[in-house]
């Protein structure tokens, strides 16, 4: 019986997510979230993704890296539970199991080939920068999307969005980022997720929070249960 098996790296992701904290919890719940597969050495050939820009979307394969030290239990609490109750990991999409590989379905936008890099220009990702990949495949709807399929304890998309405001300090900074880092609807639809932990939801709350995206640094706080406040947003380095 085989124990154990070694993989490669075919590549890694350029991800406007600099930390772990406030990257949304499944990809596709933050459309705005635009990054690349860089496929490396050597795996980076052309004919390695002749015919993917047929599909529109693509199965991401690749490791948990940064959480990877830290182990795994049998039993995990989902923050979809409010973090109170535990289920088997195998019953989660924890980051902590036995093999740390994680799996997300992203949208392909384009296939860039320059200076004999290959370039995988994906939207929608729930991955950290520079997260090694094992392995890309296509989705393909007639299997991957099951009509009857149930949900279990996650059955509903996270419906309680909060809604985002910016101070005009911080909508300024918006005003003046690169149109494709699209930093106004990126922050928007990241904070209206609501990244704190599940046990801060629902409580007076008056903590200020950081968050990276990109080269930025951005504060924001909540007001009132459904609301989020973005206080500052400044360039790291300056
Ligand atoms: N869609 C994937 C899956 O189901 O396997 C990931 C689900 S996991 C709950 C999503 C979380 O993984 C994100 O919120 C982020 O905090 C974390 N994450 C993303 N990339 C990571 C990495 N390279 N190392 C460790 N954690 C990462």
């Amino acid at each position: 019986m085989t124990k154990s098996i070694n993989f490669e790296v075919i590549g890694h992701v350029r991800s406007p997510y600099k930390e772990k904290f406030a990257i949304p919890r499944q990809p596709g719940l933050v459309k705005a979230a635009k990054g690349f597969i860089e496929l490396t050495s050597p795996f980076e050939h052309i004919d390695m993704v002749k015919s993917i820009e047929q599909f529109s979307h693509l199965w991401v394969i690749f490791v948990f890296h940064e959480t990877m030290e830290h182990g795994w239990k049998p039993l995990v609490r989902p923050p979809r539970l409010g973090g109170n109750q535990k289920v088997g990991v195998l019953a989660t999409r924890s980051t902590f199991r036995p093999n740390p590989i994680g799996m997300s379905v992203v949208k392909l936008d384009d296939v860039l080939c320059e200076n004999n890099e290959i370039k995988l220009a994906i939207s929608g990702l729930d991955l950290l920068d520079n997260t090694p990949i094992l392995d890309i495949k296509p989705y393909i709807p007639y299997a991957d999307a099951i009509d009857t399929a149930m949900g279990g304890y996650a059955d509903e998309k996270p419906m309680q969005l909060k809604t985002v405001t910016f101070s005009d300090d911080a909508k300024q900074v918006c005003m003046q980022a690169p149109s494709e880092e699209n930093l106004f609807t990126l922050i928007t639809q990241v904070l209206s997720q609501d990244p704190r932990p599940a046990y801060k939801q629902n409580k007076p709350d008056s903590k200020i929070y950081g968050i990276r995206l990109y080269h930025y640094n951005i504060t924001w706080c909540i007001n009132s249960n459904s609301h989020v406040e973005v206080l500052h947003i400044e360039k790291e380095n300056e």
